[in-house]
C-alpha cells in the first residue's frame, strides 16, 4: 500500500480532465465524501462505492486493480443497521398485513426481523444494530384516557421488549396532543400532532454513516416519501441503501427513480415466504405470575416472551405493578398521610381503569388502587366514592390527571341501579 501514492484516485480524476463535481454526481456521491477519499487512504470505502467511480473513469482493468488496492476494503462480511419507522409498523403495515391475512393476527417476530431481511442483500451482511423510532403520545383528552390508556400501555409493553429482550436501541420522541384525542376521527380539524419519527430516524442513520466505526449497508423498514432526501444522503455518503416497505402503504414517490436511492430493488414484506418468516407463532405456556398483587391462581398463560432476570408479570399486574411504583413514590414524597377527597366515579374501562371526578378535578385509577378495601367491580358509574390522593393533576409529568390511590365506594349511596340523585357537587 506504501508504494502507491496517495492521491492515485486524483491523479486517476484529474488525468481524465474531470472535476470533482462531476465525478461526484456521476457516482452518485456527495462532493465532501469523494474529496475525503481522494485525500485519506484510511477511509474504507465499500467495494461498490469503488465499483462506481471506477465505471464512470472508465478505468482499464489495470487502473481499476490499482484504485481497489489503495483501500482497504471488508467486502467479506457488511455490517448493516436496520432502520424501522416504528410507528409506520405498528399503526399501518401490520393492521394492512393481518387484514391481507385475512384478520387473522400478525405477530412480527421482532428477534428474527433483523437476520432474515439482512439475507436479503447478500449472504454476507450481517446487521449489527436495529433502531426502532417511536413516538408516544402525551396529554391526550380526558375522554381518551380510559380506552386510550390500554393502546399507550400497549406500545410501552413493545418498546420495553425491544429493549430488553432483543437488544434494540429505542427511540421514543413523544408527540404533545396537547389535549387532543388520539383518535382523528374525534379530533379537531385544526390540530395536526406533529411526527417526530421520519426526523429522528433520519438523524439517527446519518450520525451511524458519519461515525468513524461506520456502517456499509443501511436497511430501512418504512412507507413514507419523507425519508427519500435521507436515503440519497446515505448513499452519496458510500453507504449502500436498501428498503423493505408493503406493497399498497409505500409512498410512490419513494421508490419513484429507485436506481439513483437504492442500491437493490425494494424487497416487499408482504411476500408469502417473508411474512412466514417472520410471524412468530403465538405460544402459549403456561407461567407463574410474580406479582403480589396477582389475584388468584398464580398461574396465568401467556404468548409473551420471558425476559431473563426479570420477574413475569400478568397483563392485569404489569399494569398494578406500574401504579403500585408510582403510589410507592408518592409515599416517598408525601409521606403516608395522603390527603383524602371524595368523588363520583365518572367512567371505567373493561380493563380496569376508570376515572373520578371530584369537584373541578378530574382523577385517574386502576383496579389496583381498589385493593384491598372495595373491589373494582363494585364500582359502577355514578358510585359514590373516597380516596386518597396520590397526585394532583400536573403532579406528575407522564399523567395528565390526577392519581386516586386506595379507591373506596362509599357503603350509604345508592348503588347505580336506584335512580340516579342529581348529582350537587
Ligand atoms: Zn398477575
Amino acid at each position: 500500500m506504501a508504494n502507491v501514492p496517495v492521491t492515485y484516485l486524483r491523479r486517476l480524476r484529474t488525468e481524465r480532465g474531470v472535476t470533482l463535481q462531476w465525478l461526484a454526481s456521476q457516482a452518485d456521491l456527495s462532493i465532501s465524501y469523494l474529496s475525503e477519499l481522494e485525500r485519506d487512504e484510511d477511509k474504507r470505502p465499500s467495494a461498490d462505492v469503488l465499483r462506481r467511480i471506477a465505471e464512470k473513469l472508465e478505468l482499464g482493468e489495470s487502473d481499476r486493480a490499482l484504485l481497489f488496492s489503495q483501500y482497504e476494503i471488508h467486502e467479506a462480511r457488511r455490517k448493516a443497521c436496520l432502520f424501522v419507522d416504528g410507528k409506520w409498523l405498528q399503526i399501518v403495515a401490520i393492521p394492512k398485513i393481518a387484514e391481507r391475512l385475512g384478520g387473522s393476527p400478525f405477530r412480527l417476530d421482532f428477534g428474527k426481523l433483523p437476520e432474515i431481511l439482512g439475507r436479503q442483500f447478500g449472504s454476507d451482511v450481517t446487521v449489527t444494530r436495529k433502531c426502532f423510532s417511536f413516538s408516544s403520545a402525551k396529554n391526550i383528552h380526558p375522554a381518551d384516557e380510559v380506552r386510550e390508556q390500554e393502546r399507550l400501555e400497549e406500545s410501552r409493553n413493545l418498546l420495553s421488549r425491544l429493549r430488553s429482550i432483543y437488544r434494540w436501541d429505542v427511540l421514543d420522541t413523544p408527540t404533545d396532543y396537547r389535549g387532543n384525542h388520539l383518535r382523528k376521527e374525534l379530533r379537531k380539524s385544526s390540530f395536526v400532532p406533529l411526527n417526530p419519527v421520519p426526523v429522528a430516524l433520519t438523524a439517527e442513520a446519518l450520525l451511524r454513516a458519519a461515525m468513524a466505526d461506520r456502517i456499509d449497508v443501511a436497511i430501512f423498514l418504512l412507507g413514507d416519501a419523507v425519508y427519500k432526501p435521507c436515503l440519497t444522503a446515505l448513499r452519496q455518503l458510500g453507504v449502500q441503501v436498501a428498503l423493505v416497505s408493503l406493497r399498497g402503504a409505500c409512498d410512490n414517490a419513494l421508490i419513484r427513480g429507485e436506481e439513483q436511492t437504492l442500491d437493490w430493488p425494494p424487497v416487499w414484506i408482504d411476500d408469502e415466504q417473508l411474512l412466514l418468516a417472520l410471524d412468530r407463532p403465538a405460544k402459549r405456556r403456561s407461567v407463574d405470575c410474580d406479582s403480589k398483587h396477582h389475584q388468584g391462581s398464580q398461574r396465568v398463560y401467556t404468548t409473551d416472551e420471558e425476559v431473563p432476570g426479570q420477574p413475569f408479570y400478568c397483563d392485569s399486574c404489569r399494569v398494578i405493578e406500574r401504579v403500585s411504583e408510582d403510589y410507592e413514590r408518592s409515599v416517598e414524597e408525601h409521606g403516608s398521610d395522603l390527603p383524602e377527597l371524595d368523588g363520583r366515579v365518572v367512567r371505567t374501562g373493561p380493563r380496569g381503569f376508570g376515572m373520578i371526578e371530584s369537584a373541578e378535578e378530574v382523577f385517574f385509577f386502576h383496579a389496583s388502587s381498589c385493593f384491598p378495601e372495595s373491589s373494582f367491580s363494585d364500582l359502577t358509574v355514578n358510585s359514590s366514592v373516597r380516596f386518597s390522593v396520590g397526585a394532583l393533576p400536573g403532579d406528575n409529568p407522564r399523567y395528565r390527571y390526577g392519581q386516586a390511590l386506595r379507591v373506596r365506594r362509599l357503603s350509604d349511596t345508592p348503588s347505580q341501579a336506584v335512580s340516579p340523585q342529581p348529582d350537587s357537587g
